[in-house]
């Protein structure tokens, strides 16, 4: 496709703000699409955790490109990336969990990630958080986090120096129309291609055009919690929680839900269960350490805090294979979407990629394990707990 190409973007959250960027400096006319307001999906109510901590290759290559963009746009206006390393780890007791830990960091190792495995000892001697419980956990070092509204802040600014057009305030609908494609809003506009970063909304946008993709919501919480914590972010593999440092105090979420909501009718507020088992889990993981708070027979001193600030849930997607959905469903059309909890971390990668696809010097930047068509789009697949996916 000639690089001044007229091309359409649906969805102004992380994916669809860095795909829309990388399409105009490269030469493309682009409109931007957006119902809400940019960074009004789940963009916006992301952890903004990112990590290179990968077992799969393709997986591995698009965090590594994303964490060095996000390293390379750290510092400009609000945005920052914070270096802080990822723990992930197993309790006592959990031996499964344990020897998943342990075979992933082989393979991650293999793929060269700076990854080691850890016994409790070893943790705390680096860490101040609480590892009484701990039988085995891995520690990535090239991680850490940034603030998603930050993020869309700065793309929406960045877009608008590279004369991306925006289109806010209107769901759009979109027909494939050949030799282009016909975006539908207050007035009907046509384009020599269409990327649909709609997040969880991509599926009815594209089934409605004739092109139904392999994608189900599931619905996610998080919460803000104030207290003293400096320390790393963690993974607890056998709660299944993680939390990560805030300028409040800490970041702490999970709460996914095994059940398919409406992405048109689902409820934003958390859960009181979900609030009630994080504060728990940050409780938990935030005694002992430094603070040395465990008392004599091991167990531990909650002390006080942590005190909850804000609570919230959003939408992830999920696919049959947890593999995202990018690239083209038909002549001109494709879609940005699937990422089971990683799209805010991938973002500056899929832009990238997708940039260079459509406008057509670079299809193989994006892994075929990718490919949308790799589906029917009718497949019978189940969200299960978690974020693991049983295809029956
Ligand atoms: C609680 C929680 C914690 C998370 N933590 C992390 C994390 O730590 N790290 C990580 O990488 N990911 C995390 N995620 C996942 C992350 O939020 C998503 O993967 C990512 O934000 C997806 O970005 P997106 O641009 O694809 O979609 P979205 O941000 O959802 O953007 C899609 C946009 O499309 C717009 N849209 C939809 N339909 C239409 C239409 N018809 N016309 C016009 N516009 C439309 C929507 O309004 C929306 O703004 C988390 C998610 C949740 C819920």
């Amino acid at each position: 496709m000639n690089e001044s190409a007229r091309v359409a973007v649906v969805g102004a959250g992380a994916v669809g703000l860095t795909t829309a960027f990388d399409l105009a400096e490269r030469g493309a006319r682009v409109t931007l699409f957006e119902r809400d307001a940019p960074g009004g999906g789940s963009t916006g109510r992301a952890a903004g955790i990112c990590y290179d901590a990968y077992a799969e290759d393709i997986d591995v290559a698009v965090a590594e490109s994303a964490m060095a963009r996000f390293r390379s746009l750290s510092g400009e206006g609000e945005f920052a990336f914070h270096e802080t390393p990822y723990v992930f780890l197993a309790r006592e007791g959990d031996d499964a969990a344990a020897a998943a830990l342990e075979e992933s960091v082989e393979r991650m190792r293999v793929h060269d990630r700076a990854v080691s495995l850890v016994d409790a000892g070893e943790l705390a001697d680096r860490f101040p958080i609480r590892t009484d419980d701990v039988l085995l956990a891995g520690v990535a070092e090239n991680a850490g986090w940034a603030d998603p509204a930050a993020y869309v802040d700065l793309f929406v600014e960045k877009c608008e120096a590279a004369g991306v057009e925006f289109r806010v305030g209107d769901a759009v609908t979109l027909r494939t129309d050949p030799p282009g494609v016909a975006i539908d809003d207050v007035v009907t506009a046509r384009f020599d291609a269409v990327v649909v970063a709609a997040g969880v909304h991509s599926r009815r946008l594209l089934a409605d055009a004739g092109h139904p993709i392999a994608l189900k919501p599931y619905r996610a919480q998080a919460l803000v919690a104030d207290c003293d914590y400096r320390g790393p972010t963690v993974y607890d593999a056998t709660d299944e929680s993680y939390l990560r440092p805030h300028p409040a105090g800490v970041l702490a979420g999970d709460g996914v839900e095994p059940v398919e909501p409406d992405p048109d009718d689902w409820d934003p507020t958390a859960d009181d269960w979900f609030v009630a088992d994080a504060l728990d889990a940050v409780r938990h993981r935030t005694a002992g350490g430094d603070a040395g708070a465990l008392d004599s027979a091991g167990s531990t001193d909650p002390g006080p805090g942590p005190e909850l600030d804000r609570a919230w849930a959003g939408l992830c997607g999920a696919t049959p294979d947890r593999n995202p959905l990018v690239g083209p469903v038909a002549e001109g059309v494709y879609v940005a979407a699937g990422w089971h909890g990683h799209g805010f971390m991938w973002a500056p990668a899929i832009g990238e990629r997708l940039a260079e696809a459509v406008l057509g010097d670079g299809q193989e930047a994006i892994p075929a394990a990718f490919d949308p068509r790799r589906f029917d789009g009718d497949e019978e697949f189940a969200v299960v707990e978690g974020m693991t996916l049983d295809g029956d």
